[in-house]
């Protein structure tokens, strides 16, 4: 009963302060900044076991766009899919739980761009748990949304982002949180990355969807899509490849 009460109030309270927070700012912060890291992208090819998502000639088969589910108007350039700024985002057709998941990303050049503006978009898991798309190698932002940050939570334990205009690689591995039949949450979500071959998220624990505004909080949820962001940059991915854990 204590404990019933306990969690009850730690809820109250979590909305309430939640509720205060109306400045984006409030959930950025800059230090400590994460070294950098001289890595080179891992392009390691679909095993046996795994599904393509992204494969030869960026065949889109298995995405669809966010807007509408209709079909993907992303940009084909030989085995990449290049975002088309203003369309949208795409995400899987299938809905996933835990995974492994291989994809490779390339920022465009824009050295006039600066910040959360250069080369951003993500990769999100059941829709709403981002890891974050950036370039991060010539430019700054808060540490908690660079590249390979858990989007306005965790930053990088490390700074792994190639140049600007250069590929790199993430290896992740997302664990769905689990809910009770009232929505409360038995299983966080935990993740772990590496960027370029290098860990940057060892097992984080999800605190809740990612959100730009607020503390991070969690709604109850079904496996969802994995989904790409289209955040108005030109990011190019290929070789996306997904095992089912
Ligand atoms: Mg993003």
């Amino acid at each position: 009963m204590l404990k019933q009460i306990f969690t009850a109030l730690l809820l109250l309270c979590t909305v309430v302060v939640s509720a205060q927070i109306t400045d984006p700012k409030a959930t950025e912060f800059y230090e400590p900044v994460p070294p950098k890291v001289k890595a080179d992208p891992v392009a390691v090819p679909p095993p046996s076991d795994a599904i393509v998502l992204l494969g030869k000639g960026a065949d889109t088969k298995e995405w669809v766009s966010v807007n509408g589910g209709g079909a993907v108007t992303w940009t084909k350039e030989g085995d990449a899919l290049v975002v088309n700024p203003g369309s949208g985002g795409i995400q899987t057709r299938r809905n996933f739980g835990d995974v492994q998941l291989h994809v490779e990303w390339r920022s465009p050049n824009e050295p006039d761009k600066e910040g959360q503006g250069r080369g951003n978009s993500g990769v999100f898991f059941s829709g709403r748990y981002e890891v974050q798309v950036l370039e991060s190698n010539g430019s700054d932002t808060y540490t908690n949304g660079q590249a390979a940050s858990i989007y306005k939570e965790s930053p990088p334990l490390v700074n792994a982002t190639s140049v600007m205009g250069d590929w790199n690689s993430y290896d992740i591995i997302f664990s769905a949180p689990v809910f009770d039949k009232n929505g409360m949450v038995v299983r966080p979500a935990y993740v772990t990355v590496l960027h370029n071959g290098v860990l940057v998220q060892n097992h984080w624990e999800i605190k809740g969807t990612t959100a730009y505004i607020g503390l991070h909080k969690y709604t109850a949820h079904e496996n969802g899509s994995i989904m790409l962001q289209d955040h108005s940059n030109k990011v190019a991915y290929r070789n996306i490849w997904v095992r089912e854990l």
